[in-house]
């Protein structure tokens, strides 16, 4: 399964109105793409802000945020998933039964994951992928939930280690002949010598890492990563797989802009 944005956005955006809920997430168990919530309905309390702003005169029932804790449970293998994270009530249209909007409207509760424990791969990972690579990018997909500059500095991590695995040197002679730890950017021109394409690919990977490590002028959003995502699977692809159309340009725009691209839609909403 390469990386599917659109799946992701809404995987886990999920109305309490359905106590049977089941998300579509691989298990990180066995792969299976269907978790169904044990006991239903989610245990959700108000956080204190939250509660201290009834009183205030502007009060909407939209500025209402619980924290949640659900725990999924694999409909194949079994394998317990525990969810937590907080909530958003959002005013919603209605609809008729022939499907469309009836001019009518109702507050529905979404949530939004924090932390998820154990952490689905949000795209799958080539089988003949060496397992120091496959280890860095479990951490970064368990960051993502809670921390993306933390899951971007994994990513740059993950890069290095891919670098290693594709015997790259992490040490380059110098114009004087001496031997000096490589940065990263230089290891990939390295790579680069002998496989332009891909280079490029994991150059951009790079940068959209940059904030993360080294903070920067532009804030990294989710959807940053999401790119990140979509291009590292597409890379791992086609070095340990098979093979490439979006990604060169997208891959293009972050190279052109040396870090993250403009977004049409914004961030997303979670
Ligand atoms: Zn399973």
């Amino acid at each position: 399964m390469p990386f599917e944005r659109d799946l992701v956005q809404t995987l886990f955006v999920v109305s309490s109105s359905n106590d049977e809920v089941q998300v579509h997430f691989p298990c990180p168990q066995c792969g299976h793409r269907i978790l169904k919530l044990v006991v239903g309905p989610p245990e959700t309390k108000e956080t204190r802000d939250s509660f201290m702003q009834h009183d205030e005169e502007c009060f909407a029932l939209e500025d209402v945020t619980r924290r949640f804790s659900f725990l999924f449970e694999c409909t194949d293998c079994r394998e317990p998933v525990a969810v937590c994270g907080v909530t958003a009530t959002w005013t919603v249209p209605t609809y008729g039964d022939d499907g469309e909007e009836d001019g009518g409207e109702e507050q529905e509760e979404y949530f939004y994951p924090q932390f998820i424990l154990p952490a689905p791969q949000l795209f799958a990972v080539p089988g003949n992928c060496p397992k120091e690579v496959k280890k860095e990018l479990n951490r970064v997909f368990s960051l993502f939930w809670c921390d993306i500059h933390a899951a971007a500095n994994a990513i740059r991590s993950t890069l290095e280690i891919l670098l290693d695995s594709l015997k790259v040197p992490r040490k380059g002679k110098t114009k004087k002949n001496e031997l000096r730890p490589l940065k990263l950017h230089g290891r990939i021109e390295r790579f680069s010598a002998k496989h332009p394409v891909l280079g490029k690919q994991l150059l951009a990977v790079k940068w959209l890492g940059n904030p993360g490590s080294h903070g920067g002028k532009e804030q990294l959003t989710k959807d940053d990563l999401f790119d990140a995502f979509e291009i590292l699977s597409h890379t791992l692809d086609e070095i340990y797989t098979a093979k490439q159309k979006k990604i060169e340009t997208i891959t293009k725009e972050i190279i052109r802009r040396k870090g993250p691209r403009k977004k049409p839609g914004g961030d997303v909403p979670f």
